[in-house]
């Protein structure tokens, strides 16, 4: 397993980090025995980042990584958690978010604390006036938190302002092939490794969709180059092929997963991809950008948007169903643009003021694109449907 440094603090950390979502599963739910084998065997491969959260598989991630990192594994390896600014509405209630993680965890300090999916400077703003920033500060003094970060999945200017605004020991962004110019983009790599900050790498395959559910002539042009190189090899070293990525997780959910993703993972420096394969990808990105139904880039210039709508993530979202012919995106829809929050920011709720439209480079029609997509991705049980879920997540929390 290869390794890179973290630049701020000289972690070796491998190329390979373990993303603890989706863990094997028996009859629907998470096979706990087989999790901890395959956490443990990760651990034999030189996989020692391992990132989870606070509500991945309803709090369960959590307790499973505990218990297999329990029998003495623990130093071997760096923990990565995340805090929900969604779910916190006071500082007390971070704090009991906390001690419930240390102690799923088994642990008595996190090396890698993130504010989860923080979206933009209003929440991060949130964050300091409750004085969460200034509890996880005096918590990383204490040893309890060893580096803060944050996770991400707004818009490239979001990312811009939120990367700006703070000293970060790292970020995690979305990142892959599909995603250079969508959320933090190429454009945010660049800039948190000119500021010095470590960035780790999640959704490599946008969730399994670049490993099976590729366009048939993306397939071809792959093939083209070398039938033994899979979807999977593709992207991996796509990513491995940038020095400014430290770390790349892939939620793997079984032995075959791991074989190869190591594999791989021991081979491939950074700089090392030929010409030859580099305009593979280009082509590859020129078929994806030709199938894509709005040509949003991504770039944020038409927001915010006075009434809270996500304008990019619900292009994103829906030029996803048909390339990638998504199955789950709906679920997806809900989860990326708010339907769980107090901050909705899905296409129903654009009051059609047109001031987005003037700032699209790209001319997209967006009032009338939002349109197709609350018809599409709505629906009439919309609103019951998020109303019952919001229910639920105020249960567990
Ligand atoms: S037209 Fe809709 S999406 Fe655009 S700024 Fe106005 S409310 Fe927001
Ligand atoms: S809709 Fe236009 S301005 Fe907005 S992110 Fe997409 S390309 Fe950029």
């Amino acid at each position: 397993m290869l390794t890179r440094k973290n630049s701020k603090n000289n972690d070796e950390l491998s190329i390979l980090g373990f993303g603890c979502m989706r863990f094997p599963t028996k009859n629907g739910s998470v096979d706990e025995k087989a999790s901890i084998e395959l956490i443990r065997k990760c651990i034999d491969k030189g996989i020692n980042y391992f990132d989870t959260a606070y509500f991945y598989n309803g709090g369960k991630s959590e307790s499973i990584l505990g218990k297999a990192l329990s029998d003495g594994r623990r130093e071997m390896v760096k923990v990565a958690t995340k805090l929900p600014p969604f779910m916190v509405s006071s500082l007390s209630g971070a704090k009991k978010i906390l001690s419930t993680q240390l102690s799923r965890l088994m642990t008595d300090y996190i090396d890698y604390y993130l504010l989860h999916m923080l979206s933009d400077m209003s929440v991060f703003d949130k964050m300091k006036d409750m004085g969460v920033i200034g509890w996880l500060e005096e918590l990383k003094e204490q040893g309890v938190i060893r580096n803060i970060g944050f996770s991400f999945h707004g818009s490239g200017i979001d990312f811009e302002q939120l990367i700006t605004a703070y000293p970060w020991d790292f970020c995690q962004i979305q990142y892959n092939y599909l995603d250079v110019n969508n959320q933090a983009g190429r454009s945010g790599l660049m800039l948190a490794h000119s500021l010095g900050i470590p960035v780790i790498v999640m959704e490599p395959l946008r969730g399994g969709r670049l490993a099976d559910r590729l366009p048939s002539e993306v397939i071809q042009e792959f093939h083209a180059y070398n039938r033994n190189t899979t979807p999977v090899e593709w992207a991996l070293r796509w990513l491995w092929n940038h020095p400014e990525i430290t770390v790349v997780l892939s939620g793997m959910s079984d032995e075959a997963q791991l074989e190869e993703n190591s594999r791989i993972a021991g081979e491939m420096q950074a700089d090392s991809l030929t010409d030859n394969e580099l305009e593979v990808y280009e082509r590859v990105m020129k078929i994806i950008h030709e199938k894509t139904k709005i040509p949003c880039t991504g770039c944020g210039y038409c927001m915010p948007c006075p009434f809270g709508v996500n304008i990019p993530g619900c292009f994103s979202v829906y030029n996803d169903k048909y390339l990638l012919k998504e199955k789950r995106n709906k679920i997806i829809y809900i989860r990326t643009l708010g339907g769980l929050s107090n901050q909705p920011a899905y296409a129903s709720i654009c009051k059609n003021c047109g001031k987005c439209e003037k700032h699209c480079p790209q001319g997209i029609e967006i009032r009338e694109e939002l349109k197709r997509i609350k018809k599409e991705m709505e629906g009439p049980l919309f609103n019951t449907g998020l109303k019952i879920a919001r229910r639920f997540m105020k249960v567990f929390r």
